[in-house]
């Protein structure tokens, strides 16, 4: 059984249609694949519906979330849930709030550009986004690659809207454990999302996994393709410790990144734990 428990989709940042996805998971050889596409459920109806005889189809999401660092400095972290409910109104709620956060975020990093001198109208931009939107600054780059301040939206990242830049302002993420806790009530199960992916940036103290096993966090993804074999290794005993599912999943994105999808699997045993523990939704196939 070959199991694959973190992909994304267009639906977020990675290039295939959930459609397409669901077949080149089966053609992969896969048993089972997770779509777990960044802050949207959004493809999770086009999969369902694609889905290949002989393969199953774990419903989930990678949600950027807050936590801190070993200095307590605030940490964007990456949560996978599977298997809730999306209609839940805790998590309607929640996500009603991040989409409003982003806006007013946006307008903010908008004025910023405009009060010096950059050719936006914040007002205006922000009424050109749909209401139901979870806008971003690739919105906001777009719109300047069209107003001729740079020719691609990585050269507008590049030059002003990198998070090291003036005009860059922090999301209101939700925080990692109200996140956990949220998921649980939603009938869900939630996995951190490759915690020591050092390539990355700075990471979580193994003390702040084992706040979040308290919490109800269910396992860890340790077989990542950015993790270390001396990573992997330690993630192992401390999930051993803390009673943690293991998982490994390729993050696979499309031609977004090189990483062919089934390139890091699940055992067995791990999966079906994670599944009993879901229980407001089944999966599908
Ligand atoms: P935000 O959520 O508003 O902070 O924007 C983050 C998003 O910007 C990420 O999901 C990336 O997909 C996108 N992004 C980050 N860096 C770049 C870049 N250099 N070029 C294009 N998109 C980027
Ligand atoms: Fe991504
Ligand atoms: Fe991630
Ligand atoms: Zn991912």
């Amino acid at each position: 059984m070959r199991i694959d428990l973190h992909t994304h989709s267009c639906a977020s940042d990675g290039t295939d249609d959930p459609s397409a996805l669901v077949r080149i998971a089966a053609q992969a050889g896969l048993d089972v694949v997770a779509l777990t596409d960044h802050d949207t459920t959004a493809g999770w109806a086009a999969a369902a519906e694609a889905l290949p005889a002989g393969l199953s189809l774990v419903r989930g999401a990678e949600f950027s979330c807050l936590s801190v660092d070993g200095q307590g400095k605030s940490l964007s972290v990456h949560l996978l849930a599977y298997l809730f409910d999306p209609e839940h109104p805790a998590v309607l709620a929640e996500q009603r709030r991040l989409r409003q956060e982003r806006r007013e975020r946006l307008l903010r990093m908008a004025t910023r550009l405009a009060d010096d001198g950059y050719p936006v109208d914040p007002t205006a931009f922000l009424g050109r986004l749909p209401a139901d939107l979870p806008v971003g600054r690739p919105h906001l780059a777009r719109a300047l690659v069209e107003e001729g301040v740079a020719s691609s939206v990585n050269e507008v990242f590049v030059k002003l809207l990198h998070s090291s830049s003036p005009y860059y302002l922090p999301r209101a993420d939700t925080p990692v454990r109200r996140a956990i806790e949220m998921i649980t009530a939603a009938g869900g199960v939630c996995v951190f999302a490759h915690p020591f992916a050092r390539s990355r940036g700075r990471v979580v103290e193994p003390s702040t996994i084992e706040e979040l096993a308290d919490a109800g966090l269910a396992g860890v993804e340790v077989d990542h393709p950015d993790h270390a074999p001396e990573d992997r290794a330690a993630l192992r005993g401390l999930a051993d410790e803390l009673g943690l599912i293991v998982t490994g999943s390729s993050d696979y994105h499309g031609a977004n990144k090189s990483i062919r999808i089934g390139a890091e699997t699940t055992d067995p045993d791990a999966y079906h734990r994670l599944v009993e523990k879901a229980r407001a939704i089944t999966v599908l196939g």
